[in-house]
């Protein structure tokens, strides 16, 4: 392994599904659901599949449906208006878009800022791509019950050698979707300093309590300088499908499209026609999606509470983060590894998220994109470890 991905190893994700399959705890880790996504959406996989649509090479910026359905819900949601010839391109997940943007857009030596803790593949993607990583921490606020950005720091953390801000809201592990005041702050800061800004809104549908998502791509002067990412994976129940995309200026998603052309030439066919037909479902099924997944957070955050962790109950996403401490522990790694054992249920150490690494030790994230019954034995389980 070279010494721009030494440090990287294993991802966590791996390692832990791997922790629950030999042990046959249950997997609260890493975040993917239990139940697939519509029957109807998985039918017109077949469909297309049988049909012979997408068997073969499909076209490199993906198939002209999902780029003309991905415009339509960028529109229609959110008033955002893109060309789907030039300003979409079609990703193998939210994955390949991250690391193909970066190493689109970076030069070797760039700053990269990244609210930290970050999802895992950023800080390998800015490795491989030259960058350098410069995280500013979200702050748990216990008051509030969420990890909080604090806006100086933000701005201290940009110099001249700042190339991007990579955001991501709402924001894995923690939980927290950007106030519209903090996202106007992220973008002022980033036009002022003439940034680039790769925003990864793959969970834009899983916001709860009324708090709502806004896309950076919205705010005044954000539009040509925004690549926004998002991804079929978590809003449809389909993470094995690997289906994301890029929306963003012609100059940008063509730079992207660049990268992506070498590192997958293009994404897998027949799944392309199904997402588009996904992202064309009524408004009623986002609604019932988030209906769920409200219901579900809030059985697994009560039941973290009675079995005594502190629970950041979060305003988006399908994770909660926890703090330990109130349970006589402080080490996320160490409880993460002896909790198989001890209550028969895998959740994830935020410490491997950041680079402040004790930042992070008594934070643990537990994903509740669960059946009702699999989060009901797990807080059974969790309340009386043995
Ligand atoms: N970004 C974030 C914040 C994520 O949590 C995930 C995990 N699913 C991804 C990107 C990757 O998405 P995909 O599975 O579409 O590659
Ligand atoms: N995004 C998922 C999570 O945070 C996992 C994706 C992966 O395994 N790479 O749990």
């Amino acid at each position: 392994l070279n010494r721009r991905l030494a440090e990287f190893g294993t991802t966590i994700f791996a390692e832990m599904s791997a922790l629950a399959l030999s042990t046959g705890a249950i997997n609260l880790g890493q975040g993917f659901p239990d139940t697939d996504g519509p029957e109807e959406i998985r039918e017109a996989a077949v469909r297309a599949l049988r049909d012979g649509r997408g068997n073969q090479y499909p076209p490199g910026p993906g198939v002209p449906e999902l780029r003309t359905a991905v415009t339509a819900h960028q529109q229609r949601r959110y008033g955002l208006a893109y060309d789907p010839d030039t300003e979409v391109l079609v990703t193998a997940g939210a994955t390949e878009a991250i690391a193909a943007a970066l190493l689109a857009l970076l030069e070797p030596g760039d700053e990269v800022v990244a609210l930290e803790p970050y999802y895992d593949s950023y800080a390998a993607c800015i490795a491989m791509a030259g960058g350098r990583r410069v995280p500013v921490t979200l702050r748990a606020d216990v008051a509030e019950g969420r990890f909080r950005l604090d806006l100086d720091e933000l701005r201290d953390a940009v110099t001249d050698r700042t190339r991007l801000l990579l955001i991501n809201t709402p924001h894995n592990p923690t939980g927290t979707v950007l106030t519209r005041e903090e996202l106007a702050a992220i973008a002022e800061l980033a036009v002022e300093r003439d940034l680039l800004v790769v925003t990864d809104e793959v969970y834009e549908h899983l916001v709860f309590d009324g708090a709502e998502h806004v896309p950076l791509a919205t705010f005044p002067g954000m539009r040509e300088r925004t690549v926004t990412i998002s991804s079929s994976g978590k809003t449809f129940s389909f993470t094995g499908w690997k289906v994301g995309w890029v929306t963003g200026a012609p100059e940008l998603v063509m730079a992207v499209r660049s990268a992506k052309q070498y590192l997958t030439y293009v994404s897998a066919g027949p799944f392309q026609y199904a997402v588009a037909e996904a992202l064309s479902l009524p408004e009623s099924y986002f609604t019932a999606f988030r209906a769920d997944m409200l219901a579900k957070r809030d059985l697994l955050a009560a039941g973290l509470a009675e079995a005594g962790f502190r629970v950041f109950r979060p305003s988006g996403t399908y994770f909660v983060t926890t703090d330990i401490r109130p349970l006589g522990e402080s080490d996320g790694f160490a409880f993460c590894r002896a909790l198989p054992e001890r209550a028969g249920v895998v959740a994830i150490p935020n410490a491997v998220f950041y680079d402040h690494r004790e930042e992070g030790a008594p934070f643990v994230r537990f994903a509740f994109c669960k059946r009702t019954g699999v989060l009901e034995e797990a807080a059974k389980r969790l309340k009386s470890p043995t």
